[in-house]
């Protein structure tokens, strides 16, 4: 059969695409409406009260703010992807802390991804980001804070690791250390995540003042940027805290131990073998539908 041809712009091509597979009655299996072309097809946050609703990883935000484009000491990054939302504790966070690192010797801070306007599954990218409490923080010390919007699109991040994946680069500097300890030290963090080369060598360097050290987190990828994961704010009745806690994760302890040690060891060793092919396919956050999320998301999404 041939198709009429209508000519539509990319934006009216992908809100009919999205309202097609939602407004579909009977549809089933691939295609019910993804949740993550539901939430990646709206423009700003809820007319709600601030909340996050589920886990970092399976949820939404109602009432998010955007962080302001630039500011004093930040800019944020790739304007395009329209991730710069979050609950107001996370711009407060992102704010304060981009103080710290003018203060710390940087000019600011380049701010990644934070979560969209809504939050909710991705249509690339994170897993998590979904409910206004992560974002991701450049290992780009800024040269400047007045980057045009092309700018941010085209620069990219630098990688403080090696290839091999077991030490630092020489894009290391004492300041990285000192503002990762200022991002850990803030009461509302939960955990960060880093590549492990990083946390072994702020493990080797922190002296006597070691608390701050359970927070940081070894995970793969995360040298091009940092990942800061904030707690459930006080009063947020839907937020899922997650489990086990970077407590229990480090037995009450800072973390450096075998289990970061595993990462530029074993970890490295099992990436050479050929990868599982898992026996049941594995359902991403990329299939999830409205359903596989919090009930409250649907109103979230609908809210004005
Ligand atoms: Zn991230």
């Amino acid at each position: 059969m041939k198709l009429p041809k209508i000519k539509m712009t990319g934006t009216a091509w992908i809100v009919a695409a999205v309202l097609a597979t939602a407004i579909w009655p009977f549809s089933t299996g691939a295609e019910e409406a993804k949740a993550n072309r539901l939430f990646g097809a709206i423009a700003a946050g809820s007319t709600q009260d601030p909340d996050p609703v589920g886990s970092y990883a399976k949820g939404c935000l109602a009432g998010g703010l955007q962080l302001p484009d630039s500011g004093p000491t930040w800019q944020a990054m790739r304007l395009s992807r329209n991730r710069n939302w979050g609950h107001p504790a996370l711009l407060d966070y992102v704010i304060d802390l981009s103080e710290r690192a003018a203060k710390l010797g940087w000019n600011g801070l380049y701010i990644g991804d934070m979560s969209q306007p809504r939050g909710g599954p991705m249509t690339s990218g994170h897993r998590s980001h979904q409910i206004g409490l992560d974002v991701d923080i450049w290992m780009l010390p800024p040269e400047r804070l007045n980057l045009t919007k092309e700018e941010r699109e085209s620069k990219s991040s630098i990688s403080i690791r090696t290839p091999d994946q077991k030490n630092l680069s020489g894009n290391w500097t004492d300041t990285h250390m000192e503002i990762l300890k200022a991002a850990a030290e803030h009461p509302m963090v939960d955990r960060i995540f880093v590549t492990a080369p990083a946390k072994i060598h702020m493990c080797r360097h922190a002296g006597k003042d070691r608390a701050w050290l359970q927070r940081i987190r070894p995970l793969y990828g995360h040298h091009y940027h940092f990942h800061v994961r904030l707690k459930c704010p006080p009063g947020s009745t839907e937020c899922v805290t997650q489990t086990p806690t970077a407590a229990q994760l480090s037995k009450g302890g800072d973390g450096c131990d075998a289990t970061l040690r595993w990462w530029v060891t074993g970890y490295l060793e099992e990436l050479k073998k050929p990868p599982k092919e898992p026996a049941v396919p594995v359902r991403g956050v990329r299939d999830y539908t409205m359903a596989d999320l919090p009930e409250r998301c649907t109103q979230v999404l609908a809210s004005n």
